[in-house]
């Protein structure tokens, strides 16, 4: 929270259900207080059952936006008056913006964060170069489909546990996706140039997906969207496998940055290590 919060003051928030959790305040909070900012970013969390209600009431024009996370990112995109091409394509919003007019825009920056954290962490990535496999098929994972097909991914194959999951991922995105069981993941494995974990294996310190990562292409790029731990089991094994890999942690960090600028005009300050805020939070130490 900025210490300067006035009359004046911009506000914007996330809501999810639970919230408690949420690292978004932390991070817009610094940023805020960084850039001396007049403004204020809160947690919400809207009862399930309340969510339209919520949302509609501030077409008033009380707030200028909100984040939205688990579990209302589909209801979300829902209520929205307009949209942009990839929250449509994605079928979820994490950004909503109240507009003057009282119009709601939706918008998905998971997209540009998944995108963002492996030009960072993976920068000799090319998205054109070879197929994709993401591992799950809940929004996390229609998400990254939609993000690495608008960045232009020659093919985006999708393996879950639930294959029909999978399936309606595909049916939904068009021919360049497609989607396969847990069974085929040896052969779909072998010409990949991005793996991806958006399944929830890993969170919290267990085992990630049972994909054998020896089994990619050397230089094939490895990343987990679980953040806590941030060394995953998976990412630790894609490395003793000699792959690049990337972290969820970047992701999170950076999906937010688009959302800073549309609650308050103005890109976060750089002379805050959020990086550095966020694994202190997680109890990582700095790494
Ligand atoms: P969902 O609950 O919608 O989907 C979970 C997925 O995990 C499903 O595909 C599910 O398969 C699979 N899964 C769960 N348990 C198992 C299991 N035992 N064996 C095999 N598959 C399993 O979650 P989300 O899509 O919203 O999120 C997925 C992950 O991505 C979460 O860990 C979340 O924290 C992370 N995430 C990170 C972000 C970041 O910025 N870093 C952003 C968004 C999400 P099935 O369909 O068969 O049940």
């Amino acid at each position: 929270m900025s210490s300067k919060i006035t009359g004046q003051a911009l506000v914007a928030g996330v809501c999810g259900q639970p919230i408690v959790h949420s690292m978004s305040p932390l991070l817009h909070n610094a940023w805020l207080a960084e850039a001396g900012i007049d403004g204020a970013y809160v947690p919400m969390g809207p009862a399930l059952d309340r969510f339209e209600a919520f949302v509609n009431g501030f077409r008033g024009g009380v707030i200028r936006g909100l984040n939205v996370t688990i579990p209302f990112k589909e209801r979300a995109l829902a209520c929205a008056d307009e949209a942009s091409d990839l929250a449509r394509l994605a079928g979820a919003a994490n950004l909503l913006r109240f507009r003057e007019d009282g119009t709601i825009f939706a918008d998905n920056t998971d997209g540009p964060g998944l995108l963002g954290a492996i030009g960072v962490q993976a920068p000799d990535f090319d998205v054109t170069a070879a197929p994709v496999v993401i591992l799950g098929a809940g929004g996390a994972a229609r998400g990254a489909a939609a993000a690495l097909l608008l960045a232009g991914a020659p093919a985006v194959r999708i393996v879950n546990r639930t294959v029909s999951k999978a399936q309606a991922i595909a049916d939904a995105l068009g021919d360049k996706v497609t989607a396969a069981g847990e069974d085929a993941l040896p052969a779909l494995l072998a010409d990949a140039g991005l793996v991806i974990n958006a399944t929830s294996l890993g969170l919290g310190g267990g085992e990630g997906p049972p994909a054998d990562l020896t089994l990619t292409p050397q230089g094939c790029v490895v990343m987990d969207m679980v953040y806590k731990p941030l060394r995953t089991e998976f990412l630790q094994r894609a490395q003793a496998a000699g792959r690049p890999t990337v972290d969820g942690l970047e992701m999170l960090l950076l999906q937010a940055v688009p959302s800073f600028e549309a609650f308050y005009g103005q890109a976060p300050p750089t002379g805050v290590d959020v990086r550095a805020v966020a694994l202190a939070h997680l109890g990582e130490g700095l790494k």
